[in-house]
């Protein structure tokens, strides 16, 4: 009898207890979360004794473990295990897992022999070389003067090289954009290079040039596009 109350006792209700653990209002809303699926997870961490990751729910009712794994493993260093080769390997010093490459150290590249242009390289460490064909080209002239197509003779060796030029869009050998008389089309349009006459086209919104308008009948009267043919009414 306390509080001035007069024959009744209150007590307080009893904390919920779960496992030994008291549980407040908001731990019951965390752990309602895990419920919904949205857990609290840990840092990565190794579960077993090979180089697999995994995480887990911090929430001491869920500990739920996370369906991702990752691998992270622990390599020293690049090691060369063969004397004048270049493979390389490193080995992982948790599960012992082994990576492998191999990488040469090039020398520079030189031409094999007078007038020709194949280059070798040798390799400064191992036995191995490269070959590849080098030639010096001359400035690129065009082939003649309606065509596209660029031509090079190889200082070293005589070999024609042949490429065609590269147009960009603002290449002043391009005509103007105008419409196709060939596709009677108001929405296409082509532009010719001067040079080679080579056709390029593209689609816009469609700009009709209409004739007049022409009395049909009493109540209808129709135009039609001098390009295209395409007929309006009103
Ligand atoms: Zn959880
Ligand atoms: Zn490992
Ligand atoms: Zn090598
Ligand atoms: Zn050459
Ligand atoms: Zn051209
Ligand atoms: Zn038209």
């Amino acid at each position: 009898m306390r509080d001035g109350y007069n024959g009744f006792l209150f007590r307080a209700p009893k904390i919920k207890i779960i496992k030994g653990q008291k549980m407040g209002f908001l731990d019951f809303l965390k752990e309602a979360a895990c419920d919904i699926g949205m857990h609290s997870w840990s840092d990565w961490f190794y579960g077993q004794s090979d180089c697999t990751q995994i995480r887990q729910c911090v929430r001491p009712l869920c500990k739920k473990v996370n369906d991702e794994k990752r691998t992270l493993h622990t390599f020293g260093e690049w090691d060369y295990p063969i004397e004048g080769a270049c493979r390389k390997i490193r080995t992982c010093s948790r599960c012992g897992y082994v990576v492998e490459r191999t990488e040469h150290q090039w020398g520079e590249w030189e031409y094999k022999t007078e007038g020709d242009c194949s280059q070798l390289r040798k390799c400064l460490r191992c036995p191995d070389s490269e070959t590849r064909i080098e030639h010096v080209l001359a400035v690129w002239r065009y082939e003649g003067p309606k065509s596209c197509n660029q031509i090079s003779i190889c200082e070293r060796c005589g070999h024609k090289g042949i490429r065609t030029a590269i147009v960009t869009e603002d290449h002043d050998s391009w005509s103007a954009w105008g419409y196709d008389d060939a596709l009677r089309h108001c929405g296409a349009q082509a532009r010719y290079c001067l040079r080679c006459s080579k056709k390029e086209k593209r689609m816009v919104i469609a700009q009709h040039q209409y004739s007049d308008w022409k009395q049909i009948s009493p109540s209808r009267r129709e135009r039609r596009c001098l390009h295209c043919g395409r007929v309006e009414e009103s």
